[in-house]
């Protein structure tokens, strides 16, 4: 079935109604961005830069970052790169620079946090993505969002990275697309306010079902309480996607939750616009989209929605699987 499913690659990724959902991928190396393209990824919807920090003695220069960052925009040939600013913190740490020890890591000094108490290092990311947009189709996000205030202080120091290359005379991309991740409950409350200040939201599901259900996702001890299904959880990616769809924001879904082939119905019914996933899930994601109907995906979110546990939600989407297949 490898095989049968690999010819998939090249098959445009629509329902048997004609709707679409591209098909992205998560990516932390070029190397992942190599097999990503094999498996024809239509972009990358979440280049997770932590690992250039987390590979070296030291924080990584802006000539290092925008050399990988170029290298994929290049390889992408105009498909969308999407760079999420660094997302160090929670369970990734550094071995050179010494993070607070913190009871609470996830709620702790992390992700855009930490990017914008240290704007030094922030803008040498920052001007390392704008310059690798004169190379292709690249995008910035920000991790971790609570705020309409961190939005605006984070699109401040690109700005300035802006006017710095500017006068430089360094070429870069004037009209970069700016989003944010949306992977905090503030956000959904929120995202109306939001989606004034960004061109795209993408919805980061493994935070934000930590944050939504209150169960750390690295913890064995309640890891049956994880869970996508939650009609709370659901309730979010409506919310967010409502508000998204009022303001013309484009909302894409990048957590774990993109690649479980039972969720498919959930992005039709919503209207995703695409799923980052990782390189081994895009086929199987295509091969179940090619074969799930958009129209019918509606009406079962509209039954799903009036679930009041998990377990049925889980169960019904199943069921449809299985149905469709
Ligand atoms: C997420 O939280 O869903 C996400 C994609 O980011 P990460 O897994 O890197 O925290
Ligand atoms: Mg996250």
């Amino acid at each position: 079935t490898r095989e049968r499913l690999q010819q998939l690659a090249l098959v445009p990724s629509v329902t048997p109604d004609g709707m679409t959902i591209e098909l992205a991928a998560n990516i932390s190396s070029l190397k992942e961005l190599d097999s990503a393209l094999r498996n024809g990824a239509q972009g990358v919807g979440l280049f997770r830069t932590e690992f250039l920090y987390m590979d070296r003695s030291r924080f990584p220069t802006e000539e290092e970052q925008f050399e990988v960052y170029r290298q994929a925009a290049e390889k992408l040939q105009g498909k969308p790169l999407i760079i999420r600013t660094l997302d160090i913190g929670g369970d990734k740490q550094l071995d050179y620079f010494e993070l607070p020890e913190e009871d609470n890591p996830f709620l702790g000094y992390r992700a855009i946090r930490f990017s914008l108490n240290r704007k030094d290092l922030f803008k040498v990311q920052l001007r390392a993505i704008l310059r690798a947009s004169a190379y292709g189709n690249v995008q910035v996000m920000y991790p971790l969002i609570a705020s309409v205030e961190e939005v605006r202080e984070a699109n401040a120091v690109l700005e300035e990275a802006k006017r710095e290359l500017a006068a430089e005379g360094i070429p870069f991309q004037e009209k970069l697309r700016t989003g944010i991740m949306i992977e905090v409950p503030a956000a959904v409350a929120i995202a109306e306010l939001l989606a004034e200040e960004v061109s795209f939201f993408s919805i980061g599901t493994n935070d934000l079902i930590q944050f939504t259900l209150a169960v750390d996702r690295m913890n064995e001890h309640i890891g049956h309480m994880y869970e996508p299904f939650h009609p709370a959880v659901l309730r979010m990616l409506k919310t967010v996607v409502a508000a998204a769809k009022r303001h013309g924001v484009q909302v894409n879904i990048c957590g774990e939750m993109a690649g479980d082939v039972r969720s498919m119905p959930i992005w039709l019914g919503l209207g995703i616009h695409e799923l980052s996933i990782s390189a081994q899930s895009i086929l199987s994601v295509k091969e179940t989209m090619l074969r799930t109907n958009a129209q019918e995906s509606r009406f079962l979110m509209e039954e799903i929605f009036r679930y009041r546990t998990a377990k049925e939600i889980r169960e019904r989407l199943e069921r449809f699987h299985a149905e469709e297949a």
